[in-house]
């Protein structure tokens, strides 16, 4: 397979579509500087999903040994607190701008699409910067790295990572001044969304799939959804997926690296 051939047939694809969908997962934003959970050097390799990826397991895991997860919290606010869209969600913002994206849909919950100008943005797993009240579940969405900055010195100045310390890292709600806590989807609890998602899916003529194993459902049917319902699929990833039987298009590159060059592509095509 020649990838410059695919770049090229993927920015073809794109420049005559009507109505494209990207459909994203944690790859998109490796090269932001946040580790994917599942490859080699990412999160599962350090913690075990049981103990922080459940409310329950993380609730158990801060009552029993309060201090375990401190160094882990810091270091993951600290690449949130760093990163920042990388050409992939510029090239998905751009797409948008030109006409040719109408919605991203994202696993994410870095908030980096919505960054990188994209206005139509179903954030499936939620949003790490918007807080939820416990009580009245009210949402308000947070400016991001202020929300980090204050967390992160609130973390750096505390004793003991109790579950009371924790519970007090977030500001209250607004309206009844409850406990809040991050409006993002743990393992267990329900995806958002996912009627809009697979409307998305269904009605576009192009899905770009980035970054996403298709391994977390049902954020993996997506692809094969969209094919179903006639579309092109385009995969960018530099690790093997569960898309090949429904990719027109397969580009084994890193998100930003593929996006970027797809991008120029598309914008000779349209001069
Ligand atoms: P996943 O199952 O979608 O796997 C990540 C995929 O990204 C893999 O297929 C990998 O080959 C690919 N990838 C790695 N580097 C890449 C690059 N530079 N360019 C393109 N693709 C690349 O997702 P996961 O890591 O198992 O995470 C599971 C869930 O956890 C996600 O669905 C998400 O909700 C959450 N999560 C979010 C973030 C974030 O917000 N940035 C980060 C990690 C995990
Ligand atoms: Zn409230």
């Amino acid at each position: 397979m020649n990838t410059e051939m695919e770049i090229k047939k993927a920015a073809n694809i794109l420049a005559n579509a009507k109505r494209s969908v990207a459909s994203c997962g944690a790859g998109i934003s490796a090269e932001s500087g946040i580790a994917t959970f599942r490859d080699p050097g990412g999160v599962w390799e350090k913690l075990n999903p049981a103990e922080v990826g459940t409310s329950d397991g993380l609730l158990n895991t801060l009552t029993r040994d309060p201090g375990k997860l401190l160094p882990f919290f810091i270091e993951l606010l600290e690449a949130f607190e760093k990163a920042e869209p990388n050409p992939a969600h510029l090239a998905l913002g751009e797409l948008e701008r030109m006409g040719i994206l109408q919605t991203v849909i994202t696993q994410n919950i870095d908030n980096l699409h919505i960054e990188a100008g994209n206005t139509d943005v179903i954030e499936v797993h939620g949003n790490g910067f918007r807080i939820r009240c416990l009580s009245c579940r009210n949402t308000e969405r947070m400016q991001r790295k202020q929300l980090i900055r204050d967390t992160l010195k609130k973390v750096k100045q505390m004793q003991d990572f109790s579950l009371d310390a924790v519970a007090s890292l977030l500001p209250p709600c607004r309206l009844c001044l409850s406990p809040t806590r991050p409006d993002v989807v743990m393992f267990g609890e329900a995806v958002k969304d996912i009627p809009q998602a697979f409307d998305a899916a269904r009605r576009c003529d192009v899905l770009l799939a980035i970054g996403t194993s298709g391994t977390v459902y049902p954020a993996a049917h997506l692809p094969f959804h969209a094919k179903e319902s006639g579309a092109k699929v385009i995969v960018v990833n530099p690790n093997e997926n569960a898309f090949s039987a429904v990719s027109d298009v397969y580009i084994p590159m890193k998100a930003g690296e593929a996006m970027g060059e797809i991008i120029s592509t598309i914008r000779k095509l349209m001069h």
